[in-house]
């Protein structure tokens, strides 16, 4: 049989991504924005998006710097200040999610999280008004490989447990772990990235060090990214794509104290096109890309298509000073814009 050498999709959605603020907003949305019809906006920015009026700042930047074709699904970071009432006024304001990072586990987190269980009012009112709850799934202080595993023994679970009617979602899940805690949690979904689906602690430290694809939660054992991938292409449906795309600029990534990220949205459909045409199950990647993450969020799905060729092309080395995801490599897939 032929090989397929054309795919389409219905627009996909990133349900994980930074966009930054200021000139690298404007530098990197049109990476997303070229291939999302929406995407889920992570508020970690100096300072952080906190409370509605923040949520109405950020849109209006993002908007200013997009075209309306392209939603932004707004979120506000949860912290130990965070209230029920600023919950339900965010709500309002339009956001879908909260993101809670524990304290000082990636980029901008120093003011994250210190005592989870306090906020259970707060997780309370989330699921009262239908907020998602995001997790940024790892333990401070606990060896940097088991961090996910802790945080969702420690965390997720009992929390999935008791509050039944809250929607959580394990964000960039990087282990066999997270895989079976979605499984056995119907109010938990995941996110994985591009990245996810490739890389391995190998490919981070095992050679020449490689900082471009350090990234946290750090990619993890041969086993784990193997059951990433599994879960992926299995049409799983609370298991979907979300890039967790995180530019820095070269300096910040090649120096003494690098930042953790990796900047895929360049290349995100068509590093995943690669992975579910390696396991022949293209036909499943539509699922994984435009359809369980807007269904777990409750929201419409999108009009309209994406359409990827088999064409093969060299990712640039540099794209306005941030290294991609992939720099210099093959890829078999190239996506048309939508
Ligand atoms: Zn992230």
């Amino acid at each position: 049989m032929d090989p397929i050498t054309t795919l389409t999709l219905r627009a996909p959605d990133d349900w994980h991504v930074h966009l930054r603020d200021g000139p690298m907003l404007k530098a990197v949305v049109w990476h997303t924005i070229k291939q999302f019809r929406r995407a889920l906006v992570m508020p970690n920015l100096t300072p952080p998006v906190l409370t509605a009026d923040d949520v109405h700042a950020y849109r209006a930047e993002i908007q200013d710097a997009t075209f309306p074709t392209f939603e932004p699904l707004m979120t506000i970071k949860i912290t130990d200040r965070t209230t029920p009432e600023i919950v339900r006024a965010a709500r309002e304001a339009g956001a879908v999610a909260g993101k809670l990072y524990p304290e000082g586990v990636t980029t901008n987190s120093e003011d994250g999280v210190r005592s989870f269980w306090d906020l259970r009012p707060v997780f309370c009112a989330m699921r009262d008004c239908g907020m998602i709850l995001s997790l940024h799934a790892e333990t401070p202080g606990v060896f940097v490989m088991d961090r996910e595993a802790n945080f969702l023994h420690q965390y997720v679970s009992p929390l999935a447990v008791s509050l039944p009617g809250l929607r959580i979602v394990v964000e960039h899940a990087t282990s066999a772990a997270a895989v079976r805690l979605v499984d056995e949690h119907p109010n938990v979904g995941c996110t994985i990235t591009p990245h996810h689906l490739y890389l391995t602690l190998d490919d981070v430290v095992g050679g020449a060090l490689n900082p471009h694809a350090f990234c946290k939660p750090i990619a993890k054992t041969h086993r784990d990214r193997d059951e990433l991938v599994k879960a992926a292409i299995s049409g799983h449906p609370r298991i979907f794509l979300g890039t967790d795309s995180a530019p820095h600029v070269i300096v910040k990534k090649e120096c003494a104290s690098g930042c953790a990220g990796v900047f895929c949205a360049p290349v995100a459909l068509e590093t995943v096109a690669e992975v579910f045409d390696r396991h022949s199950v293209l036909h499943r990647m539509e699922h994984f890309v435009a359809e369980a993450g807007a269904k777990f969020y409750g929201l419409p799905l999108n009009t309209g298509q994406i359409t990827l060729r088999r064409e093969t092309w060299r990712v640039p080395e540099d794209l306005q000073g941030v290294r991609p995801f992939m720099a210099g490599k093959e890829l078999a897939w190239k996506s048309r814009s939508l």
